[in-house]
């Protein structure tokens, strides 16, 4: 369309300069939107095209707009609040083209030297709030100052000066070392690195000041400083870090001296306790899994591995870091604090923060006491179910004067309807009991869903006076589940005891359990509902009533008075789906015979209890087996989990009986507890204190995450962990002295 005389005197008509200020005004005004729409976001891009073609048409346009309009400025604000990656990209993309293709005869008025100034000198690089975008931009800025340079337009060393002082007060900023790195930390060593590459040190006076820095990035940045306080934790930003020694290094190769006889040597020193052969540190770091084992102090892994179990059931969790008994360490003669509860929390909150590989549960032993009272032995090995037990009544003791009087109720338990029917009248006499695990019998069973089958079966009971026809006859007793558990733990009874040798004995049978699990049929509705289907007339649909045992004597006297039976025995009505349903979430195997063995536990760490995805094998499962953390692939949940001989292992080719299959075990482990978690989740009731609610303070907690347990731990242990953690440091972070860039520089 331009072309030709009409065209030209189109282009010519147009006030490219009044256009051009008015495009800028129309962008500086978009930048500013909280939330630009797609028009928005394709408008900006537009004219920072438009802007491109103007400037390269017109090469005196840049700087007669810059008069008015603060260009620099706009760029900048653009990648640092833009919304959206587009946005920052278009900008850049402006900044770039200004500054590599526009000149000026003043040195003060290039472009390049005005905005990577401007970009240089804003305060935001060192707020926690820059953006990874704006160091990208400046490196890019500098790699062009690099190129064009024969004139010194920015103040480099005063800019690598000032973020060696930013380095050295900035308080910590990242927590972890798996963490992710903060934006200002990491692109301000980037930063440090790029103006290393363009700046002009001196090379011998200056030595000394390098060396300094090196010193500060060393010894407050990457291992601690006289304080125990260093800055850089996350993998990415400690890397940047030895980067930027490096960079020093490939610069001024005098520093490197320095570095080794101020930073290198001292180290050592401060390194104690490293008398064992075979030493890799990495063994003695938290697992790059992201989570912290238990030390097994002898025979204990049957605590470890249920440890790990409760650990994972988030609500548990955070309902015992964040309990408060109100009471004051009960401290032992071995100064250890005597309290179960105290123990516990502590044991959580070091799996949640510890940097060590695992976490040492003596304390714990030492406060749970054994059925005789005394500290756990460590040095004996107990059946993990037995220990289940004992630690569910412990803990309900402990709890009863807490906001989480029932807690372990909430979390585990159910109801037990025990019921004994009269197979003359049909009348229903019903009991019930708590139950926190369901303990099934596996012999000669296949499946789980078997063993359910088996746990409700009737059996009969002789001679019994019936309480409604006042007759003495036969009469059936079955035990049907009254309420589903949220997190439901189901027993499996591999150990038995054989009256002909007087031994436990081991169960190695195959027991099969599925992914998800549906309870329906084993409550008391649900078999009502399978029965009528059924249309069974024996007992279901004769003339019955409920009669529950004695806390219900009240209402069964009502009823007789009026004479009335309730004929909807169990008719309950059904709940939705979601209540009956379970997905796998761990399973406790026991690897061994009954003399001897090992308990270590497979866990579903991403179980995304939230939503409705009940495909527990395409989350993520870890082993957990005391110290060591590893993958769990669930495809082989069978073979690990399952039990029974070879052959149903489905390998095949070797003999059950074989010594080799004997050595590797693989006949003898199977799984011994199974954990379940129901898709729909009952809340879990808080006893809520009067302070509490008078001050507004309203705690909810559910089966879901609660986010505020963690700030509501006991600050004196999140304190003690942090504090080891320092020491830990201290003490065995040593393998990034071995990273083999460094040496490189040094030794090449
Ligand atoms: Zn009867």
């Amino acid at each position: 369309m331009l072309e030709g005389e009409y065209g030209l005197s189109l282009l010519y008509s147009i006030d490219f300069i009044e256009f051009t200020k008015s495009l800028i005004m129309i962008l500086d005004g978009l930048l500013e939107c909280p939330a630009p729409s797609q028009n928005m976001v394709t408008l900006i891009s537009e004219i920072c095209f438009l802007l491109k073609v103007f400037f390269a048409y017109q090469f005196n346009l840049y700087d007669i707009i810059d008069k008015t309009h603060n260009i620099p400025n706009i760029l900048l604000k653009g990648i640092l609040f833009a919304k959206g990656t587009a946005i920052e990209d278009a900008i850049q993309q402006l900044a770039y083209f200004i500054c590599a293709n526009i000149s000026s005869n003043d040195k003060e008025k290039l472009p390049l030297a005005q905005i990577l100034r401007a970009f240089l000198d804003s305060r935001i690089i060192f707020n926690k709030f820059a953006k990874m975008s704006l160091y990208e931009s400046i490196k890019l800025l500098l790699e062009l100052y690099k190129k064009l340079r024969n004139e010194e337009y920015i103040d480099s060393i005063a800019k690598f000066t000032e973020i060696m002082d930013y380095f050295t007060s900035c308080s910590t900023l990242e927590t972890s070392n798996s963490a992710e790195p903060k934006a200002p930390l990491l692109g301000l060593l980037e930063l440090a690195s790029d103006l290393i590459s363009v700046t002009s040190f001196n090379k011998e006076p200056d030595a000394v000041r390098l060396t300094k820095f090196i010193n500060q990035i060393f010894f407050g940045g990457l291992f601690p400083d006289s304080k125990g306080k260093f800055i850089c934790k996350a993998i990415d930003t400690r890397y940047m870090a030895y980067n930027l020694i490096i960079r020093i290094g490939q610069y001024y190769s005098t520093c490197i001296i320095g570095l080794i006889r101020d930073c290198m040597l001292p180290l050592p020193k401060k390194v104690s306790g490293l008398n064992v052969w075979g030493y890799i540190p990495s063994n003695h770091e938290r697992s790059s899994l992201g989570y912290t084992g238990l030390k097994n102090l002898g025979c204990i892994c049957y605590i470890n591995s249920m440890l790990q179990q409760f650990f994972l059931i988030a609500p548990f969790r955070n309902a015992i870091v964040s309990v408060r008994d109100n009471k004051e360490p009960n401290y032992a003669e071995n100064g250890v604090d005597d309290n179960l509860i105290h123990q516990f929390q502590r044991t959580f909150v070091y799996l949640m923060h510890s940097k060590r590989r695992d976490y040492n549960p003596a304390a714990f032993c030492y406060s749970f006491k054994e059925f005789d009272g005394k500290p756990t032995n460590t040095a004996i090995q107990h059946d993990a179910h037995e220990f289940l037990n004992i630690l569910f009544e412990r803990l309900e003791q402990e709890f009863k004067n807490t906001i989480y009087t029932r807690l372990v109720q909430s979390v585990f338990g159910g109801k037990l309807s025990s019921q004994v029917i009269c197979t003359n009248c049909g009348h229903v006499s019903s009991t019930y009991e708590d139950y926190y695990t369901l303990s099934l019998e596996i012999k000669n069973q296949r499946t789980l869903d078997d063993s359910l089958d088996r746990f409700i079966a009737g059996s009969t009971i002789c001679d019994y006076l019936c309480d409604n026809c006042k007759e003495r006859i036969d009469a059936t007793r079955r035990t049907l589940i009254s309420t589903l558990p949220n997190v439901l733990i189901v027993h499996l009874q591999r150990f038995s005891y054989n009256f002909n040798t007087f031994m436990i004995e081991k169960i190695h049978t195959r027991l099969e359990f599925p992914n998800v699990l549906d309870m329906t049929n084993y409550t008391e509705e649900g078999h009502a509902c399978l029965f009528n289907k059924r249309e069974d007339p024996k007992v279901e649909q004769k003339n019955s009533k409920i009669v529950k045992g004695p806390e219900n004597e009240k209402e069964r006297e009502e009823r007789n008075a009026k004479g009335k039976f309730d004929t909807q025995e169990s008719k309950k009505e059904l709940k939705e789906k979601e209540y009956y349903t379970y997905k796998l979430v761990g399973v406790l195997t026991h690897n061994g015979n009954a003399e001897a063995g090992h308990y270590y536990s497979y866990i579903n760490i991403n179980r995304r209890s939230t939503n409705t995805n009940m495909n527990t094998e395409n989350d993520h499962w870890l082993e957990f087996n005391d110290s060591i953390i590893s993958e769990f692939a669930f495809s082989k949940l069978g073979v690990e989990c399952f039990g029974g001989s070879m052959e149903d292992m489905g390998t095949g080719y070797m003999d059950e009986n074989s010594e080799v299959a004997k050595l590797i075990g693989g006949r003898s482990k199977s799984a011994y507890m199974l954990f379940y978690e129901r898709q729909k989740k009952d809340k879990i009731p808080l006893r809520i204190e009067r302070p509490l609610l008078n001050s507004k303070e309203t705690i909810s907690s559910s089966l879901e995450c609660d986010s505020t347990a963690v700030s509501r731990t006991g600050n004196n242990i999140t304190g003690n962990t942090q504090e080891e953690n320092f020491c830990y440091y201290d003490y065995y972070n040593i393998p990034c002295i071995t990273s083999p860039e460094l040496l490189s520089v040094i030794f090449c």
